[in-house]
């Protein structure tokens, strides 16, 4: 497994460079390729190819599919590795993307091996979709993601898991983004201060109400991240603009976030307000995933492991598909921490257990 983890990760494959995520989802498509699965390398334009890998049971009626998914993009540069290489210490192995999500598609692979190897009869047919723009929105892969989940019976996401103890992420905030612009009046501020509207003042008025909207009992959240507008202090500022980060735990909630966002309206009469975005990802609602997960914890106990859950602020494609109403159940992956990070690692033992456990899953649906 480590091996094929290092092949993986040498391969670098940042999502907005295409050349090097071609490079990254040819070492992938040859491994996968050994084991008798059927490869299908479907083209991008502007990302890396997608593959797709089908298993079918012996049967020859197919009755359903389990889909699993995961992406090879990673959030590194190229030339990453120089600084960062794949490296193994005191039992954990480091490099770009490892966690997030290499690690994963190793453990998908050696799943789907021991089924293999120990014949297990499977009562659906396998489909592996490794996507490549996961960590930029997944704005080119949504469509066959949603497609293949679409046909699908439940959907495992080879996600990280959360923490050291492997917690699969059983619910997921939605994520969003709004601009949020205020036009106002230019003016001179000694001359002529009763001509001009201050954009910045009424932005500042908006976000001190819009702060009030978070509720994190909820799991609401709303953050203005970056603010600017104004050119020089005695000009009466004519545009400002702040953007919003924006989350939450309900569907319910996001729907009510953005209506609560459009209606918005000007505390001064002759300020004008422009509003665009709103959430990108659904959230992934813990009844998604309640059954699946009570599953793989039975599952986990006949193998000797406890398995934890919890719910993340962070979004995956496991929130399109939840939000199609198939069963979703997400952070299947690796065990490990420092995504994003230069500390980037996986616990190295904990990948065949999770393999396993994955195989039990796909043999039990
Ligand atoms: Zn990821």
């Amino acid at each position: 497994m480590l091996a094929t983890l290092r092949r993986f990760v040498t391969a670098e494959s940042p999502s907005l460079e295409k050349t090097a995520a071609d490079r990254c989802c040819g070492v992938i498509a040859e491994e996968w390729s050994k084991h008798g699965a059927r490869v299908e390398r479907i083209a991008q334009k502007h990302r890396g190819d997608i593959l797709r890998i089908t298993h079918a049971p012996g049967k020859s009626r197919s009755s359903g599919q389990l889909l699993v998914l995961g992406h090879y993009d990673t959030v590194y540069s190229t030339g990453t590795l120089a600084k960062m290489p794949f490296s193994t210490k005191a039992g954990k192995a480091y490099g770009p993307g490892t966690f997030d999500m290499k690690a994963g598609i190793v453990q998908a692979l050696f799943a789907l091996k021991a089924l293999q190897q120990t014949e297990t009869p499977l009562g659906k047919r396998l489909v592996f979709l490794w996507t490549s723009d996961e960590e930029i929105g997944s704005e080119a892969s949504r469509k066959l993601l949603e497609t293949e989940a679409r046909r699908s019976d439940a959907v495992f996401v080879l996600e990280p898991s959360f923490s050291p103890r492997g917690l699969l992420k059983t619910a997921r905030k939605g994520v969003g983004e709004a601009k949020l612009i205020v036009h106002g009046r230019a003016s001179h501020a000694g001359l002529a201060p009763q001509e001009g509207i201050n954009a910045i003042h009424e932005l500042a008025r908006q976000l001190a109400r819009i702060e009030e909207w978070n509720d994190f009992r909820r799991g609401v959240t709303i953050n203005a991240g970056v603010v600017e507008g104004g050119t020089r202090t005695n000009v009466i500022p004519e545009r400002a603009r702040a953007v919003l980060d924006l989350r939450a735990l309900r569907v319910s909630d996001m729907r009510n976030l953005e209506r609560r966002l459009q209606a918005l309206r000007p505390f001064h009469r002759g300020a004008r307000l422009e509003i665009a975005g709103g959430f990108n990802r659904p959230p992934l609602e813990r009844k998604m995933s309640a059954a699946l997960f009570v599953r793989a914890q039975s599952l986990a106990k006949q193998m000797n492991l406890s398995l934890g859950e919890c719910t993340v602020g962070g979004g995956s494609d496991g929130n399109f598909t939840a939000a199609l109403g198939i069963p979703t159940l997400d952070g299947l992956g690796a065990v490990g921490g420092g995504a994003h990070s230069p500390r980037e690692h996986v616990l190295i033992d904990a990948m065949p257990a999770r393999a396993a456990l994955l195989a039990a899953l796909l043999s039990t649906a």
